[in-house]
C-alpha cells in the first residue's frame, strides 16, 4: 500500500497516510495540503518532491 510522511518532504509536520492507490494516496495529499499547510494547488516541482518519497 503506497504511503506518504510529510516530514520526508522537509515539512514540520506529524502528518503521514496511506491508500489502496497511488491515485487516492495523491488526493489525500492534495487535500492535506490545501488544509493544514494552506497550498491550493502542489505544482508540478512539488509533486516530483512528493512522489520520490511515497513507498
Ligand atoms: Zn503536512
Amino acid at each position: 500500500m503506497p504511503s506518504f510522511k510529510c516530514k520526508n518532504i522537509g515539512m514540520d509536520c506529524p502528518f503521514e497516510t496511506s491508500a489502496p492507490t497511488e491515485a487516492e494516496l495523491e488526493q489525500k495529499i492534495a487535500d492535506h495540503a490545501r488544509s493544514v499547510h494552506n497550498i491550493k494547488t502542489l505544482d508540478k516541482d512539488m509533486w516530483m518532491k512528493i512522489k520520490k518519497t511515497i513507498k
